[in-house]
């Protein structure tokens, strides 16, 4: 796909979101210029899965205009080199990841804003923390002083079909709500990310606030 094409995609979407809602572009296998076509466009997020990917990407694009958000499973053994990387992680699922993460952001003198995430949809995803677990990890976060829980992230089952999809966002939303209003100190509820190509439309209706989006914007991937 064409640059003017993908920032064609992005205004699209840009102009579609409603006002509560951003928008995150899913930047695996992307390269560097098509990242800064959908930045020029108006893109503000960049989500990575990968820690080598987005170090190519930042070192390419710096982070003045952007920010980068870990969006992919993390591995112990990355936490130091994300820490150094990301703005924000999105994709933490234990209390092993959460000491490692808040151990490498002490050394790097930086607080660290997270989403925890919840696998929704329990048959297919391996990662993720299963619903019944979130408030007690949620409890556990709260005592760790250089990261900020900040709300949920969640894949879902990968499908269009709203049937199969909304359960898994309206289920994450309903412990977005009820960690909300349980008021853990230290622990906000502001961003809710949910939502990809495919399904972002219903992940709104759901209560998204945030939505990553990939093949919409730069097309299929190879
Ligand atoms: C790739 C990816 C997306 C975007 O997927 P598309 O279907 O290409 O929009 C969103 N979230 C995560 C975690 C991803 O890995």
């Amino acid at each position: 796909m064409n640059f003017a094409h993908i920032q064609k995609n992005v205004q699209q979407i840009l102009a579609s979101l409603p006002p509560q809602v951003s928008l995150v572009a899913a930047g695996k296998t992307r390269s560097p210029e098509e990242l800064q076509a959908v930045i020029e466009a108006g893109v503000r997020i960049i989500g990575h899965n990968y820690v080598q990917e987005a170090e190519h990407s930042v070192e390419a694009l710096g982070r003045d205009a952007i920010r980068w958000h870990c969006i992919g499973h993390l591995q112990r053994n990355k936490v130091k080199r994300a820490v150094q990387l990301f703005d924000e992680i999105e994709t933490v699922d234990s209390l092993r990841l959460a000491q490692a993460l808040d151990r490498a952001c002490a050394e790097a003198g930086k607080q660290m804003p997270i989403l925890i995430e919840v696998n929704s949809g329990q048959e297919e995803a391996k990662t993720g923390i299963v619903p019944e677990d979130v408030m007690e990890l949620a409890q556990a976060l709260s005592n760790f002083e250089n990261l900020r829980v900040e709300g949920l992230m969640t894949l879902g089952r990968f499908s269009a079909d709203p049937d199969v999809c909304r359960p898994c966002f309206r289920k994450t939303r309903a412990l977005f709500d009820s960690l909300a209003a349980a008021r853990i100190p230290g622990v906000a509820m502001k961003h809710l990310s949910m939502g990809m190509s495919d399904s972002y439309q219903v992940a709104i209706e759901e209560g998204a606030t945030r939505v990553r989006i990939g093949t919409r914007l730069f097309g299929p991937r190879l």
